[in-house]
Protein backbone atom coordinates (compact mmCIF):
# COMPACT_ATOMS: atom_id res chain seq x y z
CA UNK A 1 0.00 0.00 0.00
CA UNK A 2 1.40 3.31 -0.53
CA UNK A 3 0.57 6.37 1.60
CA UNK A 4 2.39 9.68 1.93
CA UNK A 5 6.21 9.62 3.28
CA UNK A 6 7.54 11.64 6.10
CA UNK A 7 11.14 12.90 5.26
CA UNK A 8 13.44 10.38 6.78
CA UNK A 9 14.69 13.16 9.12
CA UNK A 10 11.16 14.09 10.30
CA UNK A 11 11.15 10.37 12.01
CA UNK A 12 14.65 10.87 12.92
CA UNK A 13 12.73 13.63 15.74
CA UNK A 14 11.94 12.29 19.19
CA UNK A 15 9.17 13.87 20.18
CA UNK A 16 9.19 16.62 22.77
CA UNK A 17 7.42 15.88 25.88
CA UNK A 18 6.20 18.36 28.09
CA UNK A 19 5.97 19.12 31.72
CA UNK A 20 3.28 17.14 33.33
CA UNK A 21 0.72 18.87 35.12
CA UNK A 22 -1.61 15.51 36.30
CA UNK A 23 0.08 12.19 38.49
CA UNK A 24 -0.56 8.88 36.75
CA UNK A 25 -3.64 8.50 38.66
CA UNK A 26 -5.34 11.63 36.82
CA UNK A 27 -4.62 13.66 40.33
CA UNK A 28 -4.05 17.35 40.04
CA UNK A 29 -0.75 18.24 42.32
CA UNK A 30 1.63 21.11 42.56
CA UNK A 31 3.53 21.60 39.15
CA UNK A 32 6.96 21.80 39.72
CA UNK A 33 7.85 21.01 36.38
CA UNK A 34 7.70 23.55 33.60
CA UNK A 35 9.17 26.10 35.33
CA UNK A 36 6.35 28.42 35.40
CA UNK A 37 6.43 31.47 37.54
CA UNK A 38 4.76 30.16 41.25
CA UNK A 39 3.65 33.72 41.87
CA UNK A 40 1.03 34.23 38.73
CA UNK A 41 1.34 36.74 36.49
CA UNK A 42 1.66 40.82 36.96
CA UNK A 43 -2.41 41.88 37.55
CA UNK A 44 -1.84 44.68 35.25
CA UNK A 45 -0.78 42.37 32.33
CA UNK A 46 -4.48 39.80 33.42
CA UNK A 47 -6.47 43.11 32.86
CA UNK A 48 -4.41 44.22 29.45
CA UNK A 49 -5.09 40.51 28.38
CA UNK A 50 -8.84 41.07 29.58
CA UNK A 51 -9.28 44.08 27.49
CA UNK A 52 -9.45 41.86 23.99
CA UNK A 53 -12.15 39.60 24.61
CA UNK A 54 -14.32 41.82 22.71
CA UNK A 55 -11.73 42.03 19.40
CA UNK A 56 -12.37 38.66 19.09
CA UNK A 57 -13.01 38.66 15.38
CA UNK A 58 -10.07 40.98 13.99
CA UNK A 59 -6.42 39.72 13.00
CA UNK A 60 -3.73 40.95 15.14
CA UNK A 61 -1.11 43.04 13.73
CA UNK A 62 1.47 41.50 11.82
CA UNK A 63 3.90 43.15 13.15
CA UNK A 64 3.25 43.35 16.61
CA UNK A 65 4.61 46.99 16.86
CA UNK A 66 3.31 47.86 20.40
CA UNK A 67 5.39 45.32 21.42
CA UNK A 68 8.44 45.24 19.56
CA UNK A 69 8.37 49.40 21.00
CA UNK A 70 7.65 48.67 24.03
CA UNK A 71 10.60 46.24 24.32
CA UNK A 72 13.05 48.36 22.52
CA UNK A 73 11.87 51.09 24.73
CA UNK A 74 12.35 48.66 28.19
CA UNK A 75 15.89 47.37 26.89
CA UNK A 76 17.34 50.03 24.46
CA UNK A 77 17.29 48.57 21.00
CA UNK A 78 15.80 48.94 17.79
CA UNK A 79 12.41 47.67 17.29
CA UNK A 80 13.20 47.01 13.86
CA UNK A 81 15.73 44.55 15.22
CA UNK A 82 13.39 42.75 16.89
CA UNK A 83 11.63 39.19 15.57
CA UNK A 84 8.44 37.84 17.59
CA UNK A 85 7.44 34.38 17.72
CA UNK A 86 5.10 31.82 18.90
CA UNK A 87 7.11 31.65 22.27
CA UNK A 88 11.17 31.80 21.96
CA UNK A 89 10.08 28.23 20.56
CA UNK A 90 9.29 29.78 17.15
CA UNK A 91 12.30 32.14 17.13
CA UNK A 92 14.89 29.54 17.88
CA UNK A 93 13.16 27.49 15.25
CA UNK A 94 13.23 30.17 12.36
CA UNK A 95 17.02 30.58 13.61
CA UNK A 96 17.30 26.77 11.72
CA UNK A 97 15.20 27.37 9.24
CA UNK A 98 16.84 30.39 7.82
CA UNK A 99 20.13 29.38 8.45
CA UNK A 100 20.21 25.54 8.29
CA UNK A 101 19.26 22.54 5.82
CA UNK A 102 20.75 18.87 5.04
CA UNK A 103 24.48 18.52 5.01
CA UNK A 104 24.47 21.59 7.42
CA UNK A 105 25.46 21.10 10.90
CA UNK A 106 24.03 22.78 14.10
CA UNK A 107 25.99 22.34 17.44
CA UNK A 108 24.43 22.24 21.18
CA UNK A 109 25.81 21.30 24.70
CA UNK A 110 24.73 17.79 26.03
CA UNK A 111 22.04 18.73 28.65
CA UNK A 112 20.76 21.40 25.98
CA UNK A 113 17.07 22.60 25.81
CA UNK A 114 15.36 19.65 24.08
CA UNK A 115 14.21 22.00 21.11
CA UNK A 116 17.73 22.76 19.42
CA UNK A 117 17.89 19.04 18.12
CA UNK A 118 14.06 18.96 17.12
CA UNK A 119 14.85 22.63 15.02
CA UNK A 120 17.99 21.09 13.70
CA UNK A 121 16.49 17.98 12.72
CA UNK A 122 13.40 19.36 11.13
CA UNK A 123 15.24 21.46 8.52
CA UNK A 124 17.89 18.06 7.85
CA UNK A 125 20.16 19.02 9.40
CA UNK A 126 22.67 17.25 11.53
CA UNK A 127 22.74 17.38 15.37
CA UNK A 128 26.41 17.85 16.97
CA UNK A 129 26.41 17.63 21.05
CA UNK A 130 29.59 19.10 22.64
CA UNK A 131 30.38 17.10 25.63
CA UNK A 132 29.59 19.19 28.80
CA UNK A 133 31.72 19.90 32.17
CA UNK A 134 30.07 18.61 35.16
CA UNK A 135 26.43 19.41 33.40
CA UNK A 136 28.00 23.00 32.57
CA UNK A 137 28.61 24.66 28.90
CA UNK A 138 32.08 23.80 28.09
CA UNK A 139 33.09 26.56 25.91
CA UNK A 140 36.40 24.61 24.63
CA UNK A 141 34.44 21.45 23.77
CA UNK A 142 32.12 23.55 21.66
CA UNK A 143 34.70 25.10 19.68
CA UNK A 144 36.41 21.87 19.16
CA UNK A 145 33.03 20.82 17.45
CA UNK A 146 32.88 23.96 14.92
CA UNK A 147 33.39 22.84 11.03
CA UNK A 148 33.10 24.42 7.77
CA UNK A 149 29.74 22.86 7.69
CA UNK A 150 28.59 24.33 11.37
CA UNK A 151 25.52 26.57 10.53
CA UNK A 152 24.11 27.12 14.16
CA UNK A 153 25.38 26.88 18.07
CA UNK A 154 22.39 27.26 20.56
CA UNK A 155 23.44 28.00 24.05
CA UNK A 156 20.76 28.24 26.89
CA UNK A 157 22.18 30.61 29.63
CA UNK A 158 21.25 29.95 32.07
CA UNK A 159 20.74 26.53 30.23
CA UNK A 160 17.53 24.57 31.38
CA UNK A 161 17.34 21.51 32.60
CA UNK A 162 20.92 21.87 34.21
CA UNK A 163 20.62 25.88 35.44
CA UNK A 164 24.08 26.54 34.97
CA UNK A 165 25.64 29.52 33.78
CA UNK A 166 28.53 30.81 31.37
CA UNK A 167 29.91 33.86 33.00
CA UNK A 168 30.69 37.03 30.14
CA UNK A 169 34.16 36.45 29.04
CA UNK A 170 33.55 32.67 28.58
CA UNK A 171 30.30 34.00 25.73
CA UNK A 172 32.89 36.29 24.65
CA UNK A 173 35.84 34.18 24.26
CA UNK A 174 33.01 31.43 22.57
CA UNK A 175 31.67 34.19 20.40
CA UNK A 176 35.49 34.99 19.81
CA UNK A 177 36.28 31.71 18.55
CA UNK A 178 33.23 30.57 16.10
CA UNK A 179 33.60 31.29 12.46
CA UNK A 180 31.88 34.65 10.92
CA UNK A 181 29.51 31.57 8.76
CA UNK A 182 28.18 30.58 12.03
CA UNK A 183 25.17 32.20 13.85
CA UNK A 184 25.25 31.92 17.57
CA UNK A 185 22.12 31.49 19.22
CA UNK A 186 21.98 32.78 22.59
CA UNK A 187 18.75 31.82 24.39
CA UNK A 188 17.97 34.12 27.07
CA UNK A 189 14.64 32.48 28.66
CA UNK A 190 16.23 32.50 31.98
CA UNK A 191 18.40 35.77 32.27
CA UNK A 192 15.47 37.85 33.70
CA UNK A 193 16.51 35.74 36.77
CA UNK A 194 20.17 37.05 37.07
CA UNK A 195 21.29 39.06 39.65
CA UNK A 196 21.65 42.80 38.16
CA UNK A 197 25.13 42.92 36.20
CA UNK A 198 25.47 39.29 36.19
CA UNK A 199 24.56 39.06 32.47
CA UNK A 200 26.69 37.53 29.82
CA UNK A 201 26.95 40.15 27.04
CA UNK A 202 25.15 38.09 24.78
CA UNK A 203 22.30 41.41 23.83
CA UNK A 204 25.37 43.87 23.97
CA UNK A 205 27.03 41.03 21.05
CA UNK A 206 23.91 41.22 19.34
CA UNK A 207 23.74 44.90 18.72
CA UNK A 208 26.54 44.97 17.45
CA UNK A 209 27.99 41.76 16.03
CA UNK A 210 26.92 40.18 12.52
CA UNK A 211 26.35 36.63 13.84
CA UNK A 212 24.40 36.75 16.93
CA UNK A 213 20.64 36.46 17.59
CA UNK A 214 19.59 36.12 21.60
CA UNK A 215 15.95 34.99 22.15
CA UNK A 216 13.58 35.94 25.10
CA UNK A 217 10.70 34.79 26.51
CA UNK A 218 7.34 36.05 28.25
CA UNK A 219 6.88 32.33 29.36
CA UNK A 220 8.71 32.19 32.61
CA UNK A 221 9.67 35.73 34.39
CA UNK A 222 6.55 37.44 32.90
CA UNK A 223 4.47 34.27 33.99
CA UNK A 224 3.14 34.67 30.80
CA UNK A 225 3.74 31.04 29.20
CA UNK A 226 -0.64 30.29 28.38
CA UNK A 227 0.10 33.57 25.63
CA UNK A 228 3.11 31.82 23.82
CA UNK A 229 4.97 35.16 23.45
CA UNK A 230 8.86 35.33 22.47
CA UNK A 231 11.17 37.42 20.33
CA UNK A 232 14.96 37.58 19.33
CA UNK A 233 17.36 40.45 18.23
CA UNK A 234 19.84 40.62 15.58
CA UNK A 235 21.74 42.04 12.82
CA UNK A 236 19.15 43.84 10.69
CA UNK A 237 20.02 41.11 7.75
CA UNK A 238 19.61 38.19 10.06
CA UNK A 239 15.91 39.52 11.39
CA UNK A 240 15.15 40.43 7.73
CA UNK A 241 15.99 36.90 6.35
CA UNK A 242 13.94 34.93 9.49
CA UNK A 243 10.98 37.34 8.64
CA UNK A 244 10.23 35.40 5.42
CA UNK A 245 9.31 32.17 6.86
CA UNK A 246 7.42 33.60 9.82
CA UNK A 247 4.12 33.17 10.85
CA UNK A 248 2.31 35.94 10.07
CA UNK A 249 -0.04 36.24 13.05
CA UNK A 250 1.30 34.66 15.72
CA UNK A 251 0.92 36.74 18.44
CA UNK A 252 -2.81 37.63 19.71
CA UNK A 253 -4.36 40.72 20.08
CA UNK A 254 -4.41 39.52 23.99
CA UNK A 255 -1.29 38.65 24.15
CA UNK A 256 0.46 41.47 22.13
CA UNK A 257 -1.20 43.60 25.18
CA UNK A 258 -0.20 41.48 28.09
CA UNK A 259 3.06 41.62 27.12
CA UNK A 260 3.07 45.27 27.07
CA UNK A 261 1.63 45.39 30.61
CA UNK A 262 4.02 43.19 31.69
CA UNK A 263 6.80 44.99 30.63
CA UNK A 264 5.39 48.03 32.33
CA UNK A 265 5.11 45.96 35.69
CA UNK A 266 8.58 46.05 36.45
CA UNK A 267 7.57 45.65 40.49
CA UNK A 268 6.21 42.64 39.77
CA UNK A 269 9.36 40.98 37.47
CA UNK A 270 11.68 42.46 40.66
CA UNK A 271 9.57 40.93 43.25
CA UNK A 272 9.61 37.61 41.38
CA UNK A 273 13.29 37.63 40.57
CA UNK A 274 13.48 37.62 44.81
CA UNK A 275 11.29 35.42 45.89
CA UNK A 276 13.24 32.75 43.01
CA UNK A 277 16.67 33.90 44.39
CA UNK A 278 15.36 33.48 48.24
CA UNK A 279 14.08 30.00 47.76
CA UNK A 280 16.21 28.91 44.95
CA UNK A 281 19.00 29.21 47.40
CA UNK A 282 17.09 27.74 50.48
CA UNK A 283 16.17 24.78 48.18
CA UNK A 284 20.09 24.44 47.08
CA UNK A 285 20.80 24.23 50.94
CA UNK A 286 18.42 21.88 52.23
CA UNK A 287 19.15 19.34 48.98
CA UNK A 288 23.31 20.05 50.38
CA UNK A 289 21.73 18.51 53.70
CA UNK A 290 21.15 15.33 51.91
CA UNK A 291 24.36 14.94 50.88
CA UNK A 292 24.82 11.76 52.42
CA UNK A 293 22.57 10.05 50.82
CA UNK A 294 23.59 10.80 47.56
CA UNK A 295 21.45 14.26 46.61
CA UNK A 296 23.81 16.99 45.10
CA UNK A 297 22.23 20.23 43.55
CA UNK A 298 23.88 21.38 40.41
CA UNK A 299 24.50 25.09 41.16
CA UNK A 300 21.69 27.40 39.56
CA UNK A 301 21.17 30.46 38.07
CA UNK A 302 17.72 29.74 36.93
CA UNK A 303 14.16 29.05 38.22
CA UNK A 304 15.11 25.68 38.93
CA UNK A 305 17.46 23.14 40.35
CA UNK A 306 18.96 19.78 39.06
CA UNK A 307 18.96 17.33 41.90
CA UNK A 308 21.11 15.05 41.33
CA UNK A 309 20.52 11.10 42.87
CA UNK A 310 23.82 9.33 43.32
CA UNK A 311 23.04 7.14 45.98
CA UNK A 312 20.66 4.21 46.96
CA UNK A 313 17.48 6.01 46.13
CA UNK A 314 17.14 6.73 42.39
CA UNK A 315 15.82 9.68 40.70
CA UNK A 316 13.28 7.93 39.24
CA UNK A 317 11.76 6.22 42.48
CA UNK A 318 12.10 9.96 43.98
CA UNK A 319 10.37 11.16 40.96
CA UNK A 320 7.19 8.38 41.38
CA UNK A 321 7.51 9.27 45.24
CA UNK A 322 7.17 12.73 44.83
CA UNK A 323 4.44 12.14 42.51
CA UNK A 324 2.52 9.99 45.23
CA UNK A 325 3.30 12.99 48.04
CA UNK A 326 1.35 15.68 45.19
CA UNK A 327 4.66 17.09 43.35
CA UNK A 328 5.27 16.81 39.82
CA UNK A 329 8.83 17.44 38.64
CA UNK A 330 10.72 16.62 35.97
CA UNK A 331 12.38 13.34 35.22
CA UNK A 332 14.23 13.74 31.82
CA UNK A 333 15.78 10.16 30.95
CA UNK A 334 14.92 11.04 27.15
CA UNK A 335 17.80 13.60 27.76
CA UNK A 336 20.29 11.42 29.13
CA UNK A 337 19.69 12.49 32.58
CA UNK A 338 17.73 9.60 33.96
CA UNK A 339 19.95 10.19 37.13
CA UNK A 340 18.51 13.84 38.10
CA UNK A 341 14.86 15.68 38.57
CA UNK A 342 14.57 18.92 37.53
CA UNK A 343 12.66 20.90 40.38
CA UNK A 344 10.82 24.06 39.69
CA UNK A 345 11.06 26.72 42.25
CA UNK A 346 7.59 26.79 43.76
CA UNK A 347 5.44 29.06 46.12
CA UNK A 348 6.88 28.89 49.96
CA UNK A 349 4.59 26.38 50.57
CA UNK A 350 5.14 24.24 47.62
CA UNK A 351 9.12 24.56 47.69
CA UNK A 352 9.26 23.68 51.79
CA UNK A 353 7.07 20.72 50.83
CA UNK A 354 9.25 19.33 47.98
CA UNK A 355 12.18 19.37 50.54
CA UNK A 356 10.56 17.79 53.17
CA UNK A 357 8.82 15.32 50.74
CA UNK A 358 12.57 14.34 49.39
CA UNK A 359 13.99 14.20 53.02
CA UNK A 360 11.24 11.76 53.97
CA UNK A 361 11.69 9.71 50.33
CA UNK A 362 15.64 9.25 51.67
CA UNK A 363 14.93 8.29 54.72
CA UNK A 364 16.71 11.77 56.28
CA UNK A 365 12.69 13.05 58.08
C1 LIG B 1 11.12 27.76 28.57
C2 LIG B 1 12.25 27.91 27.63
C3 LIG B 1 12.11 28.62 26.44
C4 LIG B 1 10.87 29.41 26.19
O1 LIG B 1 9.90 28.81 25.57
P1 LIG B 1 8.68 29.67 25.02
O2 LIG B 1 8.45 29.06 23.69
O3 LIG B 1 9.10 31.09 24.89
O4 LIG B 1 7.58 29.47 25.98
C5 LIG B 1 13.18 28.77 25.60
N1 LIG B 1 14.37 28.24 25.91
C6 LIG B 1 14.56 27.58 27.04
C7 LIG B 1 15.91 27.07 27.35
C8 LIG B 1 13.50 27.38 27.92
O5 LIG B 1 13.69 26.67 29.03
Amino acid sequence: MTAPQPKPWIMGIAPYIPGRSTTDDGRKVAKLSSNENPLGTSPAARDAFASAAGELERYPDASGAIVRETIAATYDLDPARIIYGNGSDEVLHLAAGTFAGPGDEVIFVHYGFAVYEIAARRVGATPVIAPDKDYATDVDAVLACVTERTRIVYIANPNNPTGTFAPRDEIARLHAGLPGHVLLVLDHAYAEYLDAGEEDGGMALAKTAANVLVTRTFSKIFGLAAERIGWGYAHADIIEAMHRIRLPFSMTIAGQRAAVAALGDQAFVNHTRAHNARWRAWFSDEIGKLGNAGLRAVPSKANFVLVLFEGDVTAEQAYRGLMEKGYIVRWLPGQGLANGLRITIGTEDETRGVAQALRELVGAA
